[in-house]
C-alpha cells in the first residue's frame, strides 16, 4: 500500500516536471528575434525595413542602413508617432506629409549616391528624407517653402546630430546657387516641369529625381549627360504640389 502511494506520488511529480519542461521550451521558441532590450521603435524599424523596403526590392546597403538607424518617429507629430513605421505617408502639419518609407528608399536608391556627394533636396517637410541623405553623403542642402516646417526640421536635425544638413526657408524653384553644383537633386513636391535653375545647378553626370505632374504624377529620374537630360520614368506616385514660382510656369 505504502509502495503504491509512493509510485503514484512519483508519477505525479514526473508529470509536473514534464509540463514544466514543455512550457520552458515553448517560451524559448516563441521569443521574438529581437532581443528583449530592444525598444519598440528598434523593432518597428527593423520590421519596416524588412517588410516594406527589402521585400520590395531595395538593395542599396547604404539606404537600408540609414533607414534602420534613423528614428523616423521623431519626425512626425506626437499623435502619429505610434504609426511612424507604417506603410503610408503621414500628416506633418500645414497640410503637408512625410512620404511613405518605401518611396523615400526608392528615391534615394535611384539617385545612386556615394559618400562624397553633395545633394540638394527641395521640400524639407519633416526633415526625414534629409536625415537619410545626411547619413549617406557628405553635405545635404534642403529648402522648404513653409517657414514653420523649415524651422522645426532645422532644429530637429541639429538636435539629432545631423550636422551636415543645411536647411533654409525659401522657394526651391531657384535652387541654392551659392552651394551649387550638386551631384544629385531630389524634389519631394510635385512640379509639372523641372525648374530650369535646378538643371543648371546639377553637375555633369548628376542625377535628379522628381514626381512630375499634377493629378497624375510620374516619378521621373533625369541624368545630365553632356548638358542634356536623359529621362527615365519609374512609377506613378502622389506628392503634394510644388508651390511658389513654378505656378507661373504651369
Ligand atoms: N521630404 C519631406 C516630405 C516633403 S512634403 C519629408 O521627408 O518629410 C513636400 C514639402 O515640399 C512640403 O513641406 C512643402 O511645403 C514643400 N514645398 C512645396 N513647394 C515648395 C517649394 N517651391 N520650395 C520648397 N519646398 C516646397
Amino acid at each position: 500500500m505504502e509502495i503504491r502511494g509512493f509510485v503514484k506520488k512519483m508519477k505525479y511529480m514526473q508529470r509536473i516536471l514534464v509540463s514544466f519542461c514543455i512550457l520552458l521550451l515553448i517560451g524559448t521558441c516563441a521569443r521574438p528575434r529581437n532581443t528583449e532590450s530592444d525598444t519598440w521603435d528598434v523593432r518597428a524599424r527593423s520590421s519596416m525595413v524588412r517588410n516594406q523596403i527589402v521585400a520590395r526590392g531595395i538593395t542599396d546597403t547604404l539606404v537600408i542602413k540609414a533607414m534602420t538607424e534613423i528614428p523616423r518617429h521623431e519626425f512626425v507629430p506626437r499623435e502619429y508617432q505610434h504609426m511612424a513605421y507604417g506603410d503610408f505617408p503621414l500628416p506633418i502639419g500645414e497640410g503637408q506629409t512625410i512620404s511613405q518609407p518605401y518611396i523615400v528608399a526608392l528615391m534615394t536608391e535611384e539617385i545612386e549616391l556615394v559618400s562624397s556627394d553633395r545633394v540638394l533636396e527641395i521640400g524639407t517637410g519633416s526633415g526625414y528624407q534629409a536625415a537619410v541623405l545626411a547619413i549617406i553623403c557628405e553635405e545635404v542642402y534642403s529648402i522648404e517653402i513653409v517657414p514653420s516646417l523649415a524651422e522645426n526640421a532645422g532644429t530637429l536635425l541639429k538636435e539629432l546630430g545631423y550636422n551636415n544638413v543645411h536647411v533654409k526657408c525659401g522657394d526651391g524653384f531657384l535652387g541654392w546657387p551659392e552651394a551649387a553644383p550638386f551631384d544629385a537633386i531630389i524634389i519631394t513636391c510635385a512640379p509639372k516641369t523641372v525648374p530650369e535653375p535646378l538643371i543648371e545647378q546639377l553637375t555633369e553626370g548628376g542625377r535628379l529625381i522628381v514626381p512630375l505632374g499634377d493629378d497624375f504624377q510620374m516619378l521621373t529620374l533625369f541624368i545630365k549627360t553632356e548638358g542634356e537630360l536623359q529621362r527615365d520614368e519609374l512609377i506613378p506616385v502622389r506628392f503634394v504640389p510644388m508651390k511658389g514660382k513654378i505656378e507661373e510656369y504651369e
